[in-house]
């Protein structure tokens, strides 16, 4: 081995797993581990793929930001460092397979499931879960489905959902100062070896949908993956627009 290779390029003989946005590496630490951000893109369940020119800069940069603010406002997250402008240093966490939907405004499949109007406000918030499975392609869970499969215990599924609301609290009103709307999102949460349910995964535009208050037109103020899954153009400048407004408010 190269003693020129940087510590982060040591890491990738040490591959954990490659998911759609990001690869996972061991680090010498066994409690710490390190996030490589993608540019690939899916949607539609990986059927839709493709790439956005510097995305997982942008997504490493906005979640870096976003994670900090809720960790200064007492939300424990995964985030440690970022050793690289593409890499996360986060603590090893055992995933909990469901992922949290959080919705304050219409759009994607809650309006196509109910009929909702897309933009219609939702008050209060709708906390959601779905399983984390590719497979079944992350259907909606009923409370019984979560304990049939024994995917969190009642205990766990009611601190998910009260971090899940204060994290919602937290974002809006920091997006708020961004003049974005923060529509709907998701969340991954996990469990560190004594226990504690922290938040992990991303928050970036892969996993939000952000309105730009500044803008009327419907389509043009879309600044996240709709972009992409609804081939919108112009998918990095509206990521960029995000980064530039978060950097100019954290
Ligand atoms: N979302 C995500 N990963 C998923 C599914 C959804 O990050 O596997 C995000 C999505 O970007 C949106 C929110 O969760 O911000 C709600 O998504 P929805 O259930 O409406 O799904 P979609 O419109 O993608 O079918």
């Amino acid at each position: 081995m190269s003693e020129s290779r940087s510590p982060s390029e040591k890491n990738l003989e040490k591959k954990l797993y490659e998911g759609k946005a990001k690869i996972l590496y061991a680090t010498d630490n066994p409690e710490i581990l390190l996030t490589r951000y993608k540019d690939d893109a899916t949607a539609f369940n990986a059927q839709k793929k493709g790439t956005i020119a510097g995305k997982g800069q942008i997504n490493c940069a906005i979640s870096r930001h976003l994670f900090e603010m809720l960790e200064s406002a007492g939300v424990p997250t995964h985030f440690v460092d970022c050793p690289t402008p593409i890499e996360m240093r986060v603590k090893r966490l055992t995933i909990v397979p469901l992922e949290v939907i959080v919705r304050n405004v219409a759009a994607g499949s809650l309006c196509k499931q109910t009929g909702i109007e897309l933009g219609t406000v939702i008050e209060p918030a709708i906390v959601e879960f779905c399983y984390k499975n590719d497979d079944f392609g992350d259907p909606l869970l009923s409370e019984g489905r979560i304990y049939a499969l024994e995917l969190a215990t009642p205990d766990q599924v009611e601190e998910i959902e009260l971090m899940s609301r204060r994290i919602n609290e937290l974002l809006t009103d920091f997006f708020k100062q961004c003049r974005i709307t923060l529509v709907d999102f998701k969340l991954e949460f996990g469990v560190t070896s004594d226990g504690t349910i922290v938040l992990g995964d991303e928050i970036s535009p892969d996993t939000c949908r952000l309105w730009d208050d500044t803008v009327e037109d419907p389509k043009a103020r879309v600044l996240d993956k709709d972009r992409f899954r609804q081939d919108l153009g112009n998918v990095e400048g509206a990521y960029q627009r995000v980064l530039e407004k978060v950097v100019a408010i954290a």
